[in-house]
């Protein structure tokens, strides 16, 4: 993937690190006491109802009036995940195609199978502000179905309740997760997809949007343990980041409010489009050597290999193990492509930019991973990538439906699609010179009546298929006799 260079941003002054200084210092004391939450910052109205809708397949032929779509939606899109990627009729991203945009630790905006959904939901600030060139309105803006949440620290979680209040997206994660998010009114949509009592390895179903398998597998958080053998620690030096972006008071005190916000269990989700599958993993818990490491691993590798791995890199186990765990995770996921994670400057004190620990991972990467199962690494770094579509844009084909016939009568067929028929508008179907009526909505399946039976057994089944973008396009049936 092309990574052309792009300005660093030399934002702010070194004439202000006293605030940032006191940051730190306040941050260091709030860890040391349970906090109590303070309203959220955040005060972006709901977004009007969408107006994308090209209107109305309403039964017989269909002419979509399409309406234009809310141009801030479309703005917040197309800048997230590139113009090329987002119909600018529809403000729909493209079903072909699987966007991330990073802001931040493990927090991506995903654009999948033409929908949007958020990977975490924390837009890093507090010891130093504006950073990372976005904020929770402007997600929200985004307009996304699902925010799924891999644990509920505040690096993970801390803006998951207001961009769901702002656009109605409805969060995923553990029962703690869900029972931590909701107890503020007006709480909102969790769907506990794992319960307090799952194991590790335990993998469940999890909602998502249509034409999307999403699964749900607890995991172990990073955490500290004996050397296992002697690997490449890595200690962060500091960066000039907090010296360039230094804090405001706002940012300061929401994070304070936030230091105490609980795990609540680990959460790795695996994505399925057709046969991709893009495997995202918020934290890399020490798995040798123990009974829960063995169930994940065992439950890693029944998954079968993905496309792509979204992996976190950092955790508290890179001082004495290096990178040991992330591996153990890569060994297991076994992806063709590696996109490391949470290896950015997102704490100054206990993190530094992620162009430090390239060299870091490639190592490891060689050292610990075998050459047969490799992945290419697809490396991001800080701010260069912040949101920023165009450096993990990955190419999808949808899987097309097939029309298929059965005879139910001397004369009658019926006929069907069958197969993925998410992006189907509408269809009829022809055979032997007869034309079934529209079908506008799944299953999308009609009956033929046809006048000569025995053209009828020759003819092959052909579907005029309407597509969401407003495309039409003629499939034709594999077989030409009724089954
Ligand atoms: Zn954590
Ligand atoms: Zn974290």
């Amino acid at each position: 993937m092309r990574h052309s260079s792009t300005p660093r941003r030399r934002g702010g002054s070194a004439t202000r690190p006293v605030a940032s200084a006191a940051a730190v210092l306040l941050i260091a004391l709030a860890a040391l006491v349970p906090s109590p939450s303070i309203a959220s910052t955040l005060t972006a109205p709901a977004t009007t109802g969408p107006t994308t809708t090209a209107a109305a397949t309403t039964g017989s032929t269909t002419t979509p009036t399409r309406a234009t779509p809310d141009p801030r939606l479309l703005e917040t899109r197309n800048r997230f995940f590139g113009r090329a990627n987002v119909d600018q009729r529809t403000a729909r991203p493209r079903a072909d195609r699987i966007v991330l945009s990073w802001f931040g630790v493990t927090n991506f905006a995903m654009a999948i199978r033409g929908h949007v959904v958020l990977l975490d939901a924390w837009v890093p600030r507090g010891v130093y502000s504006g950073y990372v060139p976005t904020d929770a309105a402007e997600l929200a803006r985004l307009r996304p179905s699902h925010v799924y949440i891999g644990h509920g620290h505040w690096d993970h979680a801390m803006d998951a309740v207001p961009i769901a209040r702002a656009s109605g997206a409805t969060l995923v994660g553990s029962a703690e997760h869900c029972a931590f998010l909701r107890r503020e009114e007006p709480a909102p949509d969790c769907v506990a997809v794992s319960p307090a009592d799952a194991g590790p390895g335990s993998t469940r179903r999890a909602p998502g949007p249509a034409g999307v398998a999403v699964t749900a597998m607890r995991h172990v958080h990073s955490g500290p343990s004996l050397p296992s053998e002697l690997r490449e620690p890595f200690v962060p030096l500091p960066s000039p980041t907090i010296l360039e972006h230094p804090t405001n008071v706002t940012d300061a005190l929401e994070l304070l409010s936030h230091l105490a916000d609980p795990e609540g269990g680990t959460l790795l989700y695996r994505f399925e489009v057709g046969d991709h599958a893009l495997t995202w993993n918020d934290s890399a818990g020490p798995l040798e050597g123990t009974a829960a490491g063995d169930a994940v691993v065992a439950a890693l590798r029944a998954q079968g290999p993905a496309d792509v791995q979204v992996g976190a890199i950092q955790g508290f186990n890179q001082f004495t193990n290096g990178l040991r765990d992330p591996m153990t995770y890569v060994r297991a996921i076994r992806p063709r492509v590696f996109v490391p994670t949470h290896h950015d400057d997102w704490q100054p004190g206990i993190t530094t930019r992620a162009a430090a620990m390239r060299p870091v991972l490639e190592r490891a990467l060689q050292r610990d991973v075998p050459a047969a199962i490799r992945p290419e690494l697809r490396f991001i770094e800080d701010p260069r990538d912040y949101v920023r579509p165009d450096a993990l844009t990955f190419a999808v084909p949808v899987p097309r439906p097939v029309p298929a016939a059965t005879c139910v009568g001397p004369r009658r067929v019926r006929a069907a699609l069958t197969g993925d028929v998410h992006d189907v508008r509408s269809v009829r179907f022809l055979r032997a010179g007869a034309a079934s009526r529209v079908a506008v909505r799944a299953p999308f399946a009609r009956t033929l009546r046809v006048r000569r039976a025995h053209r009828m057994r020759a003819a092959p089944l052909r579907a005029r298929v309407r597509w969401r973008d407003g495309t039409r396009s003629t499939l034709r049936a594999s077989s030409r006799t009724c089954r």
